[in-house]
């Protein structure tokens, strides 16, 4: 049964919580059981290639506890000499398990073992490390190609000294001895022939080593020498805690979704990943401009760059190698940019879960774009838009999803564009996902629900602390409406000013009320009050005489009662015309307005940094005094509304406090 994907009707909003990295679970697994003692691995990854590697070291003779509720793993075991002497030993289509539980077990001298796997793995590249083995003295039998999946280790331990390695086709291989290197019989120089592919991979093995208190190291090269072992857990009084960070990978997903929806995906704890190439692909999408990153405490935010509209770009020519497992991700989102992609540096993943190439180019092309394949590269033009959409309006594409975790992932996001029909992609397949990240279509799932809640922000604070600009970013990323409420205070403040009507006179404020008609007009986000079907000009309400009677009128109950149910009306307002929710800025918007509002939002800032932004603006304004008459009249005065979150803005600069007000909508919708 395929999966239909259902587009993102209005934009994407949503905050993400991302599974534990495979890679490095994985290598953390490895490396417990080699070092030996006990390990508790945090924020683990539960996933079909995890589970495999669990599987296949307690198969060798370790404890393995697996604890999902948790997200983390326990791992007890006596260190790499002491595996089981026989093992029959199932890798599915882990490459991180086939390499690395391969190289772990060859150091058990005299051990047999059995090693099979999912058919696809038979044809992934293994020789490299096959060749290196033997040379330190273990030996394989072959039950199918040779060089390949499935065969029968005998193993004979490491004997050290100089380890040659060709790993051009998978880095995996050199990741693998690297990390047995240190329980080889004498110290160990692992010598690398030729290149190898993901860089990054290698730098992220050498530094977990380090973290599980081996010592291996690159010596330039291609060389990279390793530190004999402890005894098996002496260097931690035999119990360590590990933590896992989160997969960058599966960042790429959800980054790429805000993208191209429209919008912003908040990736919660983003800013852990330290060890994972990866994490530039959102480096890359920024580059591309196709997105703006903003880090807020230990999250990211990914905001698009063109809300709603076909993703442009400003860069076409791409090398992944250092990050291949994402240029899926970019690879499937292709047909929906503006302009021709290419992508080089990949030829080694045509031997990955499945040709990553050819896959991706025969899916491609079902989508209308026009693909040239190389050997390690793909170039893709996007269809005609209008094409595009008609194809998508007929019936769902059905996309092959070749058992590719990564194809399947990739793919989905493309589909939750919104070409005009509910649901254009359809995922063949879909439970290959769980390769990597078993709820990803539930991730999905929320991300589009949470996209699809109206949302209420009501921003207050004192005058010149930013609100307005604040306000005005986080509408315009979100596709949220804006309504700015002191610009209603001020055009009613115009109105009876024109009619020669002061504060004080609050018989005649009264009275005039009734003549004024308010109405609503949408300009560049905005809904802007009309009074009398006429839009009062900026440079009228902002002038000298309303700055310094708006707060008087503002202060009297007739001309708050009057404004109240027209500011409420804005959110219905604000539906009608398609936004995603509303944002509204003033002084009562969080006690008053909308005390039930979703997100309420109290900004401050000292008097200084107050002035100076006014004086910036070129407006001359006694704020001080307004800001006193505001907070001491009696009806709506000036407050931090309850429950509202209050944000000195002093010495932040916009974009910081924009950042954190997305955050604090984006985390209130997921709730
Ligand atoms: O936001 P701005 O400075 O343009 O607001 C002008 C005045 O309108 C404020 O000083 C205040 O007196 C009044 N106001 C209010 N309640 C709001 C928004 C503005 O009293 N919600």
């Amino acid at each position: 049964m395929g999966k239909k994907i259902e587009v993102f009707r209005n934009g994407c909003r949503a905050a993400v919580d991302l599974p534990g990295s495979k890679s490095v679970t994985n290598r953390a697994m490895i490396l417990a059981a080699l070092t030996g003692g006990r390990a508790r691995l945090e924020g683990a990854l539960f996933s079909r290639d995890t589970l495999i590697m669990a599987d296949c070291l307690s198969k060798l003779g370790c404890r393995v506890d697996l604890h999902e509720g948790e997200r983390a793993v326990e791992i007890a075991s006596g260190g790499a000499r002491e595996f089981a002497p026989s093992a029959d030993l199932f890798v599915g289509n882990a490459g991180t398990a086939a390499r690395f539980v391969t190289a772990a077990a060859a150091l058990r001298a005299g051990g047999v073992y059995s090693f099979d796997s999912d058919k696809a793995m038979y044809l992934r590249p293994m020789k490299g490390l096959f060749d290196s083995l033997r040379g330190q003295g273990s030996r394989f039998e072959f039950f199918g190609k040779p060089d390949c999946f499935p065969f029968k280790m005998f193993a004979g331990g490491l004997r050290g000294g100089e380890i040659r390695v060709d790993a051009s086709a998978s880095s995996q291989i050199l990741s693998a001895l690297l990390m047995a290197a240190p329980f080889a019989a004498s110290p160990a120089e692992v010598r690398l022939e030729g290149e190898t592919v993901s860089l990054p991979f290698v730098a992220m093995t050498l530094a977990q080593m380090g973290q599980f208190g081996l010592c291996a190291r690159s010596l330039g090269g291609g060389r990279f020498s390793a530190e004999p072992a402890e005894p098996a857990g002496a260097a931690t009084d035999g119990s360590r805690s590990y933590s896992v960070e989160p997969d960058a990978t599966a960042a790429s997903y959800f980054a790429m979704l805000a993208a191209l929806a429209g919008g912003v995906v908040l990736l919660r704890r983003f800013g852990e990943c330290r060890l994972q190439g990866d994490a530039d692909f959102l480096r890359v999408l920024e580059e591309a401009g196709l997105a703006k990153l903003a880090r807020v405490g230990g999250d990211m935010l990914v905001i698009s760059s063109v809300p709603g509209g076909r993703a442009r770009m400003r860069r076409h020519e791409f090398d992944f190698n250092a990050i291949s497992d994402t240029f899926l991700t970019l690879a499937a989102a292709a047909p929906l940019l503006d302009s021709p992609v290419e992508i080089c540096g990949i030829a080694h993943t045509r031997a990955q879960e499945t040709d990553r190439i050819a896959a991706v180019s025969a899916e491609l092309s079902k989508l209308g774009a026009a693909v040239r394949e190389g050997e390690g590269s793909v170039r893709i033009a996007p269809p005609d838009p209008g094409e595009l959409a008609r194809m998508a309006a007929a019936a769902p594409v059905a996309i092959r999803t070749y058992e590719d975790h990564r194809i399947a992932m990739a793919f989905s996001i493309a589909g939750c564009v919104n070409l005009g029909s509910d649901c254009w992609i359809e995922i063949e397949n879909p439970e290959c996902v769980s390769k990597t990240w078993p709820d990803f279509f539930e991730a999905l799932g929320r991300a589009r629900a949470d996209s699809e809640k109206f949302a209420t922000v009501a921003v207050d604070g004192g005058a010149a602390v930013g609100k307005s600009s604040v306000s005005r970013e986080c509408s315009k990323a979100l596709g949220y409406m804006h309504v700015d409420t002191g610009a209603h205070y001020r055009t009613v403040a115009f109105g009876l000013l024109e009619r020669g009507i002061g504060p004080s006179d609050v018989s005649a404020v009264e009275g005039v009320l009734g003549e004024l008609k308010l109405g609503a007009v949408i300009e560049g986000g905005s809904a802007r009050m009309t009074l009398n079907g006429e839009l009062a000009d900026d440079s009228l309400i902002r002038s000298r005489r309303v700055n310094e009677n708006v707060a008087g009128f503002a202060a009297l109950a007739q001309v708050r009662g009057f404004l109240k149910n027209y500011q409420r009306s804005m959110a219905d307002f604000a539906r009608r015309n398609g936004f995603g929710g509303l944002i509204m800025e003033g002084r009562d918007i969080g006690s008053v307005i909308f005390p039930d509002a979703g997100v309420k939002i109290f900004l401050d800032a000292d008097e200084a940094t107050r002035a100076a932004r006014r004086a910036k603006e070129g407006i001359s304004d006694s704020i001080t005094k307004r800001d006193a008459m505001d907070r001491s009249r009696k009806t709506a005065p000036l407050v931090c509304a309850e429950g509202a979150v209050r944000i000195d803005t002093s010495h932040m600069t916009k974009e910081e406090v924009v950042a954190k007000t997305l955050s604090l909508i984006l985390e209130s919708q997921s709730r």
